[in-house]
């Protein structure tokens, strides 16, 4: 009957109808469209039939429309075929693009129900082709993808597709399509197996398709719902769902939904133990249902259901033959996984990965095939089974040199710097290791070269980065024709190279003479570009040395060599006077370090020979970064003892590298000059012996104060002392300007042992403050921010509240001045200064 009518159908579309629409008719066809949607299929259909003999009068449109939902509508009621045969001849003709997207994406979805899933891939992709002409269609066309790519097994990706289209939708603001669009997501969720979420969205999308009229999804949601309880281990809630969206999908007359409902409840009757007789009728009509429809994985789930209430009832013989059927059924419905698998492949991808997954796919589909009538017709078997194996072999044998050929490619890649050829940096290293180890093991020398064109950045911004290129280039191949094989050579970065040998530095010297004469002028554009290159040597000559700090000492080398004017060898062991030679600069970090810390400091931080670090740990980390070589000067301190004496052990270390010659750098927290005794202190020292020593600034909190608390200290004028100081000596503030006071926490401490704040300092600190400010002056307690990720402490307090607050040891105290500026008596003595 359905198929008689659409060749009717067919014949008709293929006469002229009239080309404008008819639009008498219009509301009904939108009726019918709308009983459609809202699952009112047969009532629908009887006014589609109804249309029969009025069909010359619609435009072909329209009547595409019609037949649009007459097939659906066939989908709806199980008569697939039909419905596919009939999609399959209304595709073919011309129509709006918007329809196409429709019809496409219906069609798929009754293919993949009737596993023809060549078919089912094919209309997938031919919508989603048309989708860029009718964007707000997307999302129904994405949910069918994901649809379709969860029951290939790409879960992933149909989670990808789901959440696309609802966030899509969600925009659109469209009830009908967030309920379609939440339950393609709460599918994709469940088979990933996200239960509670799967759970959630069901519960969303009943709201929403309730709202929207659409009683098949609406009772999809329940069923959803019911499924995720049973699934957590709550079959008595779940039943309640279930049992309803059974109700419903019957009402609806959608078939396969009230099937699966049908199931469903069963597994919760099974699992509360009750109505067992009716859950057993329930699963033998559910069996005879699927196994007509050769629907193995539903198949399975019924055969694996009677087989959990037959071990409820104590039958084990029944138990273990429902089990044996569903392992035949989960068998059979794997078989058709891989077809479905393998026609989402040969459709979706044209890769030649996937061409190789399709050629594995095939061949272990011939291999089952073979070993099925194995059973059967076992002389033949033999021979095709081996000729099989044969060829899969041979097959496996060309995909695994292709795949060798890949890997080889790919890893020189991976192992090689792609400018210069030479190996890259993690390459240099992990080579570097091991003949290092042999060499060690074998007691023979092993040596680092690390060198560096010289003013380089020159080169790129005279003749051009495409110069630069070239010279590194030249550079390269030079290098790897010294070396020869006879070393390890690689591009670290840049513009630096790192060469490994097994040999003394002798022989290192060597080969860098033999560079340097291989080197000549490189031409680009016409342009000839001069180049020099400045190299740093180290031997290992520590049987406990590492290959990190070999490289370290050979890099500390190069920087000598350019700090001694570039164009030069410089070993690890040379004791010889570099320009400068030795010498003391002290620095400051700053107090946020990434930020505060300037170029200059850095440079030198780089360039000694020695680095000592007294700071905050955030930077010393990053000090030891830069050089791990770096000594820790706060190990000097512990509580309990008296800081003159860390100082002094400070300061004698610090000389003691000084007065050895070599070029130290001492970095200090905030300014090294400001509250500090030892920066000054120790480059008095080294000036007073002849030793060239000076100090490179830094931020100070006291910068950081003025930044955050936006004060200008030259408005008023600021006094800046440590709060011990003014306790202990006779000051008297200018209350008049601004009073900082710092180290509060440990005011009072003449010990200078303690790090914490002491009750009874505070105390002393704010009675004699009382001399000259009132007991409810505001103050502000005041510490910058150190890291990057912090926020500065401005707490406003009252004077007298100083002894109750919270403190860190860099805690500082600001005092805002008091009343107003007072003009100078013009008959006094001071103005005299001020006149003219
Ligand atoms: P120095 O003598 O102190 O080494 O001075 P320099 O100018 O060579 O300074 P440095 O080694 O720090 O500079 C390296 C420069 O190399 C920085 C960057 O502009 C350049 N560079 C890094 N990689 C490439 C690259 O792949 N191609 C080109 N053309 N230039 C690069
Ligand atoms: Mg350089």
């Amino acid at each position: 009957m359905g198929r008689r009518w659409s060749v009717g159908l067919l014949w008709l579309a293929l006469l002229a109808g009239p080309a404008a629409a008819n639009e008498t008719l219009e509301p009904e066809l939108r009726e019918i469209e709308r009983l459609g949607y809202a699952a009112h299929w047969r009532e629908s259909d009887e006014r589609i039939q109804a249309l029969a003999d009025r069909q010359d009068e619609l435009s072909r449109e329209q009547r595409q429309r019609l037949e649009y939902v007459r097939l659906r509508n066939l989908g709806i009621a199980g008569r697939l075929e039909e419905a596919v045969e009939g999609f399959d001849r209304l595709l073919r003709e011309e129509m709006p693009a918007k329809l196409k997207v429709k019809a496409f994406s219906t069609a798929a979805s009754i293919a993949a129900n009737l596993e023809d899933w060549t078919m089912a891939f094919t209309w997938l992709g031919e919508a989603l082709s048309y989708v860029p002409e009718v964007p707000d269609d997307a999302p129904r066309v994405l949910g069918m993808a994901s649809y379709l790519h969860s029951l290939v097994g790409e879960t992933d990706k149909a989670r990808e597709l789901a959440l696309r289209g609802l966030t899509m939708v969600e925009e659109s603001g469209d009830q009908r399509a967030i309920c379609h669009a939440l339950s393609d997501l709460a599918l994709a969720e469940e088979l990933v197996g996200k239960h509670a979420e799967s759970g959630r969205l069901r519960r969303r999308q009943m709201e929403v398709c309730d709202e929207a009229g659409d009683r098949i999804f609406s009772a999809n949601a329940r069923y959803g719902v019911g499924k995720m309880l049973a699934a957590q281990g709550r079959p008595e809630e779940g039943l309640a769902w279930v049992r309803q969206a059974q109700a419903d999908f019957e009402e609806s007359g959608f078939e396969a939904g009230a099937w699966s409902a049908r199931l469903v409840v069963a597994e919760c009757l099974i699992a509360t133990d009750r109505e067992l007789d009716h859950a057993h009728d329930l699963l033998v009509d559910a069996l005879r249902y699927y196994r007509e429809r050769d629907s193995q994985i539903a198949v399975a789930e019924a055969e694996r259901l009677l087989a959990d209430l037959a071990e409820h009832r104590g039958d084990p013989v029944q138990a273990l033959r429902h089990l044996k059927g569903a392992a035949a059924a989960s068998e059979a419905a794997e078989r058709a996984a891989r077809e479905r698998q393998l026609a989402y492949l040969q459709v979706e991808f044209d890769t030649r990965l996937k061409e190789r997954q399709i050629a594995l796919l095939e061949a272990e589909k011939e291999l089952a095939a073979l070993q099925v009538t194995a059973t059967r017709r076992r002389q033949w078997l033999l021979a095709a089974g081996v000729v099989a194996l044969l060829a899969t072999a041979l097959l496996l044998v060309v995909l695994l040199h292709r795949a060798f050929l890949e890997r080889r490619r790919y890893r020189w890649q991976s192992e090689r710097d792609s400018l210069t050829g030479l190996l890259n940096y993690q390459q240099v290293r992990r080579l570097g290791q091991e003949a290092f180890a042999r060499a060690h093991g074998n007691g023979r020398p092993f040596t680092a070269i690390v060198l560096d064109i010289d003013w380089f950045k020159e080169v790129n911004d005279r003749y051009g980065h495409a110069a630069g290129d070239e010279a590194l280039r030249a550079l390269g191949g030079w290098i790897a024709e010294v070396v020869e094989g006879r070393g390890i050579a690689g591009r670290s970065g840049g513009d630096e190279f790192t060469i490994l040998l097994e040999g003394t530095e002798e022989d290192a010297g060597a080969l860098l003479d033999r560079l340097r004469a291989r080197m000549e002028a490189v031409s680009v554009f016409g342009q000839t570009v001069h180049f020099s290159i400045s190299a740093g040597i180290c031997q290992d000559r520590d049987s406990n040395g590492t290959l990190e700090h070999l490289v370290h000492e050979a890099d500390q080398a190069l920087y000598r060599a350019k700090y001694a004017g570039r164009d030069r060898t410089v070993c690890a062991g040379d004791t010889a006077p570099q320009a400068g030679g030795g010498g003391l600069v002290v620095v400051g970090s700053g107090i946020e370090f990434g930020r505060h810390i300037s170029e200059r400091c850095l440079s030198e931080i780089r360039e000694a020979q020695v680095v000592f670090c007294l700071t905050d740990p955030f930077s010393l980390a990053m000090v030891q970064g830069l050089r791990p070589d770096a000594i820790n000067l706060g190990a000097y301190y512990a509580e309990g003892k008296d800081r003159r004496i860390t100082y002094r052990e400070i300061d004698d270390a610090i000389m003691a590298q000084v007065r050895a010659g070599k070029r130290v750098c001492a970095v200090f927290y905030g300014h090294p000059g400001v509250f500090a005794d030892v920066p000054h202190a120790v480059i008095r020292k080294a000036r007073a012996e002849g030793i060239r020593a000076r100090m490179e600034p830094g931020i100070s909190a006291e910068a950081c104060l003025y930044a955050d608390l936006g004060i200008d200290p030259g408005r008023r004028g600021v006094q800046s002392m440590e709060a011990t100081h003014f306790l202990h000596y006779d000051r008297v503030p200018d209350t008049a300007g601004l009073v900082l006071l710092w180290q509060v926490a440990l005011s009072g401490d003449l010990s200078c042992s303690r790090f914490h704040p002491e009750r009874e300092g505070l105390q002393a600190l704010v009675d004699r403050l009382l001399r000259w400010y009132p007991a409810d002056h505001e103050v502000i307690l005041y510490e910058a921010a150190r890291l990057p990720i912090q926020e500065p402490r401005i707490e406003r307090l009252a004077l007298q509240a100083l002894p109750d607050a919270h403190y860190e040891e860099y805690t500082t105290l600001v005092i805002p001045p008091l009343g107003d500026l007072e003009p100078v008596d013009a008959t006094g003595p001071a103005a005299t200064g001020t006149a003219g």
